[in-house]
């Protein structure tokens, strides 16, 4: 008897622990489009979504590296356009009515003066002020000619996705978690974060924001979401100094010149990453004034600016989301 009952413990507790087992974690740690990216997923089907999601960002790399001679990108912006792609012609398509959007704040045909700064091959140089204003000439977004599926671009103008495309991806990646029934999963590509669903234990994601100001890479605060992409532009990171001054690689299309305002970092929260990647690079080059201006009048999305002054600024939306240990301004 006391030992059917001591199989029937064993049998009980192997129950209980195989139930209430925390879902399988499974995790991929890569370098595309430039940069880190991790993708963690939990579930039953989630390393299968997990290595699917991956194989998604390299073949959209593949597509829209600037520098890869076999890309789609390298073949439009080296005089013979392609056919293009389905991808190519959406995300192009949703870059121009941004760069509408953004009057020109963000402009994916920056290509030719990212360029002559030397942010693409990282022979970083400071372009004198003629070279920029004949460059600038071949800037404009307003200029691309898109006519079914090919695009026109004037002699010596080109296209750069770098500003989006890992918001694109990290879309493309929540996509492929879902359709494999993932609940839980964080794709990080390089800074481009989409939390989907939460946590196993329940709790919200908690995606921490860089303190561009610290040297041991300390958050400024942390933000609290669930299905929400957050994606932080700064030239914090990317940038060249040269007699003591720092040229970032986003640029103001308006000027050439790295953009230099009274921002170190813009943060946006948004459903989707592609809006993310896009506001986060354009409300850089806006500034703080007219990056308010521009959440007040369009909506949609969340942001924390962080100011030179060392400040944060809040939208009222995530106000509740966000903790810092720093005194904290609310947008309204
Ligand atoms: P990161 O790629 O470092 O995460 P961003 O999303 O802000 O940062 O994108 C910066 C990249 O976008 C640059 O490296 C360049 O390829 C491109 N870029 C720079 N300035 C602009 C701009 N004003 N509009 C569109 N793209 C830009
Ligand atoms: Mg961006």
């Amino acid at each position: 008897m006391r030992k059917i009952a001591g199989i029937l413990l064993v049998m009980a507790t192997f129950l209980f622990t195989s139930c209430t087992k925390a879902p399988e974690k499974s995790e991929e740690y890569f370098f595309a489009m430039d940069t880190y990216m991790k993708i963690e997923a939990y579930g039953e089907s989630a390393a299968n979504a997990v290595s699917q999601a991956r194989a998604c960002v390299e073949e959209l790399e593949k597509l829209w590296s600037a520098t890869d001679e076999n890309s789609e990108i390298y073949a439009i912006n080296h005089g013979e356009p392609p056919e293009l792609s389905d991808e190519t012609l959406d995300l192009l398509s949703f870059t121009l009515e941004m760069s509408a959007k953004t009057n020109g704040a963000f402009d994916a045909t920056i290509y030719p003066v990212l360029t002559a700064w030397g942010f693409t091959a990282d022979e970083h140089r400071v372009p004198d002020e003629s070279e920029l204003a004949e460059l600038l000439k071949k800037v404009g977004y307003e200029k691309v000619l898109v006519d079914g599926n090919k695009i026109l671009l004037e002699q010596g103008m080109m296209l750069d996705f770098g500003g989006a495309a890992k918001g694109w991806a990290s879309d493309e990646c929540a996509r492929i978690m879902r359709e494999n029934g993932v609940k839980s999963a964080l794709i990080n590509l390089g800074g481009n974060v989409y939390a989907l669903g939460k946590r196993v234990d329940g709790n919200l994601w908690r995606i921490g924001v860089a303190d561009p100001l610290s040297e041991s890479a300390e958050n400024a605060g942390i933000v609290e979401v669930c299905d929400r992409a957050v994606v932080t532009s700064g030239s914090y990171q990317r940038y060249f100094t040269q007699n003591g001054k720092t040229y970032g690689h986003i640029i103001n299309p308006k000027t050439g010149y790295p953009a230099d305002n009274d921002l170190l970092s813009v943060t946006i929260v948004a459903e989707e990453g592609k809006l993310c990647d896009v506001l986060s690079t354009a409300l850089f080059v806006m500034g703080r004034e007219q990056a308010e201006r521009f959440w007040r009048e369009n909506g949609g999305f969340e942001m924390i600016l962080i100011a030179k002054s060392g400040e944060i600024f809040v939208t009222a939306g995530i106000a509740e989301s966000f903790s810092s240990g720093k005194n904290v301004h609310i947008i309204n």
